[in-house]
């Protein structure tokens, strides 16, 4: 870390963070909760559960349908997070912000909506061994309907994409390339500009999975350089039930709708249908309105803080992490990558990893246990699973040293 990250980090106030979360004041089986899973959903501070609870006793109707006065204010309140996530993302067009339900569902409208129809049989979709299973598995469904083939970049012994292979992947036949920012489990921060540039060059357009991205790094599609970029509000502070997916908007003027219903049309006839332009024509249905108008509430809480601030702090938190670790004797760090951003996974010899969730819940510690929906990536690693630890911007540097000191007491107990 720079001089300048690290004054940065020390000048984020995590006790006045932490006080904005009133879970992390609970005890679980008798100990302070110790929450290390922010990379499955992180918690929610407390301006976001109450603009959802402001905005259903105050605000509540439904959008983009009634005249009445109500109606437009929730449709204003809608508009302009779609505003603030566009700020956010650094993209140039609002239209450019299409809302569905999660990465997982982004994904999907790519696959279904973009790559679907100019997929033609021996075509390639080139993903990574470090995906998640929503990038992986969307593309494998159209790849299989298409006689299309998923091709896969490995990860190298220390956790990081073989960059000389993607090169060499990149062929006639890629007709897209699906790649995660950060891994959901080794926490590697891929080079996704330097990605994008390589793919991009080719002519081979570029969609990164920003799910593990979004809350601890900042954002911006214009220096990225993809294509399409998805998240999920619910790791980034936000409600579940709300994703974003971003797109150049000559993309979605070219996509067909994935998903027909009311609000995505311009008129609808049994002779036949035309649809609304995008955004709207990819947001069939009432959406999780309450959801959206809290995201812009967790967008605030991020710009509050600061991003580049917020990576600095979270990179000693995990350097640290990483360090203990590696300090406990029979534990396995997966991988060992230049860069992590908030996670990471471990096995321990002679102890199975359920067993230990098991044994830390019981301590208070909340950790993610299992193949964290990545199961091609532990398989490359030899293993049915791992552990994992993740942090955010409400742990402290106290809870990583109580955490490794746990862990220790643990194993040394469940080992006899
Ligand atoms: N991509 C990555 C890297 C993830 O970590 C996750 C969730 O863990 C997802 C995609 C899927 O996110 P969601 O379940 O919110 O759709």
């Amino acid at each position: 870390m720079n001089e300048l990250a690290a004054a940065t980090a020390e000048s984020l106030d995590v006790e006045a963070v932490r006080a904005q979360f009133p879970i992390l004041a609970r005890t679980v089986n008798g100990r302070p909760l110790l929450f290390l899973d922010s990379a499955a959903s992180s918690q929610k501070p407390r301006r976001v559960v109450e603009e959802l609870r402001r905005f259903y006793y105050e605000d509540y109707a439904n959008i983009h349908r009634g005249v009445y006065e109500l109606s437009q204010r929730a449709s204003q309140l809608h508009d302009q997070a779609r505003r603030a996530v566009q700020r956010f993302l650094g993209a140039r067009d609002w239209r450019e912000i299409v809302f569905v339900r999660s990465t997982t569902e982004a994904i999907n409208l790519v696959a279904w909506s973009f790559l679907r129809p100019r997929l033609r049989p021996g075509d390639e979709i080139l993903v990574t061994e470090m995906e998640h299973h929503a990038n992986i598995v969307p593309w494998q469904i159209v790849a299989g309907e298409r006689d299309a083939r998923v091709v896969v970049v490995p990860v190298t012994d220390a956790g990081e994409l073989d960059l000389d292979a993607l090169r060499r992947m990149l062929g006639p036949r890629t007709r897209l390339l699906a790649v995660t920012w950060v891994s959901n489990v080794l926490g590697t921060v891929n080079p996704v500009a330097e990605i994008a540039a390589l793919a991009r060059a080719r002519g081979v357009p570029v969609l990164v999975d920003a799910a593990q991205a979004a809350p601890h790094l900042p954002v911006d599609v214009a220096a990225l350089g993809c294509d399409f970029l998805a998240f999920s509000a619910h790791k980034m502070y936000g409600p579940t039930g709300v994703g974003v997916l971003w797109a150049r908007l000559e993309h979605l003027e070219a996509m067909p709708p994935w998903q027909g219903g009311g609000d995505m049309i311009d008129r609808v006839s049994f002779a036949g249908t035309t649809f609304a332009d995008p955004p709207f024509r990819f947001e069939a249905g009432t959406p999780d309105i309450a959801g959206i108008v809290a995201l812009r509430e967790a967008v605030a809480f991020v710009e509050a803080l600061g991003r580049a601030r917020i990576a600095a702090y979270e990179a000693a938190l995990v350097a640290r992490l990483e360090a203990r670790l590696g300090e406990i004797p029979g534990v396995r760090v997966l991988g060992r990558p230049a860069r992590r951003a908030s996670a990471v996974a471990f096995t321990v010899d002679g102890v199975h990893h359920q067993d230990l969730g098991t044994m830390l819940d019981l301590e208070g510690v909340c950790i993610r246990t299992g193949h964290h929906c990545a199961m091609p990536l532990h398989a490359r690693f030899g293993l049915a699973g791992s552990a994992r630890a993740s942090v955010a911007v409400y742990n402290t540097r106290e809870e990583i040293e109580r955490f490794a000191d746990i862990l220790a007491r643990t194993i040394a107990l469940l080992r006899g």
